[in-house]
């Protein structure tokens, strides 16, 4: 922690034993001691909270154990049915927020946000609103927030999580308490997800890469199978590139986008028996809104799909940059290490450095709503025709 009255008050008394359930979270004893006292007396919890710092750094799963303490009738204490609820995800008086837009939070979305949070909460005394990517707050998106700040609903605690405290509005920012949290090294990572999910060290190592380095997405990329085979048929793609022309890169594309998007269909039956199971409790009005925030939560995944796809080929590239400095043993894809260095027996490090350049590139043109399809499209090409001009001058 750096900044922020909670801070100020951390360094003048002396450092709280760290107690359940903040025990859970790893490499962050100064915000897990900070949140233990926090909890330890009801006058501490303040309205709003702040979270920052890198990617993988446990704000996620912080936010979460925070907001157990808060909706457990025993401070989370127990791993009662609530906590359990809490830790799911699936407890109705938390609500955890995305950013829905393209760039950033939609307006509406904190509109919506505004007219829910003070309405009563259903299960606990206290509803607890965690806004992820909370960076991604437009300027009207953050000063409708910020009203809803200035009037604060009763029993209501907001957690904003983000990378950075710049890229907050100051305005917000003075509201909150500012919790920093420290890098995790990747070495303690990888332990949590074999100690949790029993990966070896390969497959979480291959997980956090996926993943961007987020230790939560890197769970959900193990727990599941499509997304691990989405993952094995970019390696397949990318594999494979000297022996296809722009015909099949074409489809490649498409069979890419097709697989990204399989995981969904999930998602899509879980939300229309939940708009079933609501059609005689809500009125047309919130039967819409609800319509209309499910779409909106369908987008996202979609684009956490396909931002697991960038990764992929950005890992790809990274061990072929890593083999060409003579660090085999750091690549991350040590699965399909052949047909890597197959690849790696032609190109040189400048190559490499241009691939990533254009995987770069391609991320932004992402953000400006350009079709995903005609991206993969352009990267797969690129990457084919540098294999190409590399093994003619071979
Ligand atoms: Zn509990």
């Amino acid at each position: 922690m750096t900044l922020g009255s909670s801070v100020t008050q951390l360094k003048q008394q002396p450092v709280i034993p760290i107690t359940p359930p903040f025990d859970e979270l790893v490499g962050q004893p100064l915000v897990s001691s900070y949140l233990s006292r926090v909890v330890s007396s009801e006058q501490t919890i303040s309205q709003a909270y702040l979270f920052t710092g890198p990617l993988g750094a446990g704000k996620t799963e912080a936010a979460l154990l925070f907001a157990r303490t808060l909706l457990c009738p025993n401070g989370g204490l127990d791993n009662c049915d609530e906590c359990r609820r809490v830790m799911r995800k699936t407890h109705p008086d938390l609500h955890i927020l995305e950013p829905e837009g393209a760039k950033s939070y939609l307006l509406e979305q904190i509109q919506d946000l505004i007219h829910e949070a003070y309405l009563t909460p259903m299960r606990a005394n206290r509803k607890v609103y965690i806004l992820t990517q909370a960076d991604s707050l437009s300027v009207s998106a953050a000063n409708a927030f910020l009203k809803l700040l200035e009037e604060p609903p009763p029993s209501v605690v907001f957690i904003l999580i983000g990378r950075m405290r710049a890229s907050l509005p100051e305005t917000v920012v003075s509201r909150c308490q500012f919790v920093n949290f420290v890098a995790l090294p990747e070495v303690i990572a990888v332990k949590l997800l074999v100690q949790e999910l029993g990966a070896s060290d390969e497959q979480a190592r291959i997980a956090l890469a996926v993943a961007g380095g987020s230790l939560s997405q890197a769970r959900g990329f193990l727990r599941s199978e499509e997304r691990r085979a989405l993952r094995r048929e970019v390696l397949g793609v990318l594999s494979s590139l000297d022996r296809r022309d722009a015909f099949d890169l074409l489809e490649c594309a498409q069979s890419l986008v097709r697989l990204a998007r399989a995981p969904l269909d999930s998602m899509r039956l879980r939300q229309a028996e939940q708009l079933e199971a609501s059609k005689d409790q809500l009125s047309k009005g919130a039967l819409n809104a609800m319509e209309q925030r499910q779409k909106r939560e369908l987008s996202f995944a979609e684009r956490g799909n396909i931002n697991e796809v960038f990764n992929v080929f950005r890992s790809w590239y990274r061990d072929l940059l890593l083999i060409n400095l003579g660090r085999k043993a750091d690549c991350v894809n040590q699965d399909v290490l052949d047909s890597i260095q197959l690849w790696a027996a032609d190109i040189k490090a400048d190559s490499c450095v241009r691939l990533l350049r254009g995987l770069d590139e391609a991320e932004q043109r992402l953000q400006y709503n350009v079709s995903v399809q005609s991206i993969i499209e352009s990267l797969l090409l690129a990457a084919a025709r540098e294999l190409a001009q590399i093994r003619q001058l071979v």
